[in-house]
């Protein structure tokens, strides 16, 4: 049975996705900034206006009001007064409310498209008539009446009769465009936007609302959105986890997203702070790079992961390529891989970890570690060995079978290094040291931590001879004298840890100056422990150069290409160091 009615619906449009900014005006008062404010927009980048006029509606003279923001306009303009029932201000009579937007339909000019809802549409025969009168009836697209936008909101969650509401919009021969909106609860939600959008057979808009909402948004043009919603710079917006226009140009580089673009993100809880889209997107525009990379927020729990990543992978038309994955789900990735019989590479194997996932064309995933990799690369500069184990190991292959592999294992063989922490990072670069041939000893708040990576990683068989040296000491015991690098990995010191002015070693510790001091943290730059250790003449570096070498190796597990170094490390400085 079809879903659609097909004689009664105007096909899906092929043009390309709008990018609508949608202004609340609520007085006349602010009719004047709120031009002022769609010119903006509109110079930005933004291809239509929507005016919210809830409030502005119910004023004496509001009618006045909305066709002056339409006839002054620089954009064609979409008209929407919603009522309290789907998340709007108007708290009028129906029909009062129903009457305005005759009113503005036939004026001149009126604006380009009315935005009513479903709901509301199919109350009685008399405001079906209203709004009818109102809008180009059936939809033609030179009319001088406006089209209609046939709506559906849910500031709750995914209503229950999702599908039921999209066939009954598509069959409306009144509707246009038809727009779901709904507060989504996870990334599967935006799984089955997509899903809508690429059944439609009429021009569409489905998105959801919320912290779980952005990929709907910005993918909404991969898959031939109507159009998609922005806010203005400044403004709160219309509905929660709306993009600025400039954030939807310029950061997810929404003009060259197409039906063909690949798909990569980041699956983490919470991401807000996550720069890795920042420079992913940027990399792929530096290269000419068909990719669109987007947060996929998931919470901490494991079923949520498996869920969420089951959505991504079974709807092919997503087209996802490749994941980053960050805090807490870096061992949910190589349990996600085990389960469904992908391939590990060396690192994540070693250590349970993984903070990459790669979906390949024939439908197999593969998991690695360049976090790992990363920070033994960071720590061999600094250090001055030479060689280079970092492409090896993130690689995952034999750093034996590479060029400059031995010379490097027999460099790492007389480095002592002590790690601060026994979280996901400290057992990753734990497991990336030992792999090098270096000696590790882990110190941990809580030593029965430090014990067991000791435990699953001392005496493993290295690739190329030998056996990994691990062990566990405790936080009383550490000495300054002994090692050759610290790599602190906890969240000690971090802007918005729990401790962010603290610093693991206590005040009194004598390090000394051929000493490499590495923190993982980046934000801030300088950490209390590497002023500490610069004070002292100890080398220090920073957080930064790990992240953007893991961010290398993972842009070229991506696209195949390599990242352009020098553009990562300006974004990040402009990020990190403007603060
Ligand atoms: P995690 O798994 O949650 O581990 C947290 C670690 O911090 C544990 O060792 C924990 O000790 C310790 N810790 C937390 N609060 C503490 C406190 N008040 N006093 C003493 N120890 C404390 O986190 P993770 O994934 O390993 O991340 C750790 C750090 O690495 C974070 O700062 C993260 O930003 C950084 N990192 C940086 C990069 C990069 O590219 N630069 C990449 C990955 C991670 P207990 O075991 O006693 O709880």
């Amino acid at each position: 049975m079809p879903l659609v009615n097909a004689a009664s619906v105007p096909t899906a449009s092929a043009s390309r996705t709008q990018i609508v900014v949608a202004i609340p005006v609520e007085s006349a008062d602010e009719v004047d900034s709120a031009l002022a404010m769609a010119a903006a927009e509109i110079a930005a980048g933004a291809t239509l206006v929507e005016w919210r006029v809830d409030s502005l509606a119910e004023e004496a003279d509001g009618l006045a009001s909305v066709l002056r923001l339409v006839r002054e306009c620089k954009a064609p303009c979409v008209v929407t007064i919603r009522g309290v029932a789907e998340g709007g201000a108007f708290r009028g009579n129906e029909m009062d409310r129903v009457s305005l937007l005759e009113a503005i339909g036939t004026a001149d000019p009126a604006p380009r498209f009315i935005d009513f809802e479903l709901a509301s549409l199919g109350c009685s025969a008399n405001i079906r008539q209203k709004i009818l009168l109102a809008v180009a009836h059936p939809p033609q697209p030179a009319a001088k009446k406006p089209q209609l936008i046939l709506s559906s909101h849910d500031f709750q969650g995914r209503p229950s009769d999702l599908t039921r509401r999209a066939v009954a919009m598509w069959n409306d021969p009144a509707c246009a465009v038809a727009k779901l909106a709904w507060r989504a609860r996870s990334v599967r939600d935006c799984v089955e936007a997509f899903e809508l959008l690429h059944q439609a057979p009429k021009p569409t808009i489905a998105l959801c609302m919320g912290p779980f909402g952005m990929a709907s948004r910005v993918l909404a043009a991969k898959f031939g959105a109507f159009l998609t919603y922005a806010r203005a710079e400044g403004d709160p917006g219309t509905a929660p986890g709306q993009p600025t226009v400039a954030q939807l140009r310029k950061l997810f580089r929404f003009d060259s997203i197409s039906r063909t673009t690949q798909v990569f993100g980041i699956v983490g809880w919470p991401l807000d702070q996550s720069l890795s889209p920042l420079i992913h997107n940027a990399g792929f525009g530096a290269i000419g790079f068909d990719g669109c990379y987007v947060p996929f927020p998931i919470p901490t729990e494991w079923e949520h992961f498996k869920a969420g990543m089951h959505a991504l992978r079974e709807f092919r038309q997503l087209d996802v390529r490749g994941l980053s994955v960050t805090i807490p789900h870096k061992e949910h990735a190589v349990r996600f891989i085990r389960e469904c019989g992908g391939e590990l590479d060396a690192i994540s194997d070693w250590c349970g970890a993984a903070n990459t996932i790669l979906f390949r064309p024939d439908g197999s995933l593969k998991a690695l570690n360049t976090d790992a990799p990363a920070a033994v690369a960071s720590l061999a500069v600094a250090l001055a060995l030479h060689g280079d184990t970092s492409a090896s190991l993130a690689c995952g292959q034999d750093p034996h079978t590479v060029p400059g592999g031995n010379e490097m294992r027999s460099a790492w063989r007389n480095i002592h290094v002590a790690i601060l922490g026994a979280g996901g990072a400290a057992r990753a670069i734990a497991a990336g040291l030992a792999l090098a041939g270096a000696r590790v000893t882990l110190f941990n708040r809580t030593h029965a931590r430090a014990e067991a990576i000791a435990h699953s990683l001392h005496g493993r068989a290295l690739p190329g001879g030998g056996e990994a040296q691990v062990t566990a000491s405790r936080m009383d015991q550490f000495s300054g004298e002994t090692f050759q690098a610290i790599v602190h990995a906890t969240s000690v010191g971090m802007e918005g840890g729990s401790d962010p002015e603290g610093c693991m070693l206590p005040p009194d510790v004598a390090l000394h100056q051929k000493m490499v001091v590495l923190d993982t943290v980046y934000r801030p730059l300088q950490t209390p422990l590497l002023r500490m250790a610069a004070e002292q003449g100890a080398t220090v570096v920073d957080g930064s150069d790990m992240f953007i070498r893991q961010a290398h190796m993972q842009f070229e597990l991506f696209t195949g290409h390599a990242a352009p170094a020098g553009l990562f490390r300006r974004l990040v400085d402009g990020s990190l160091r403007v603060r």
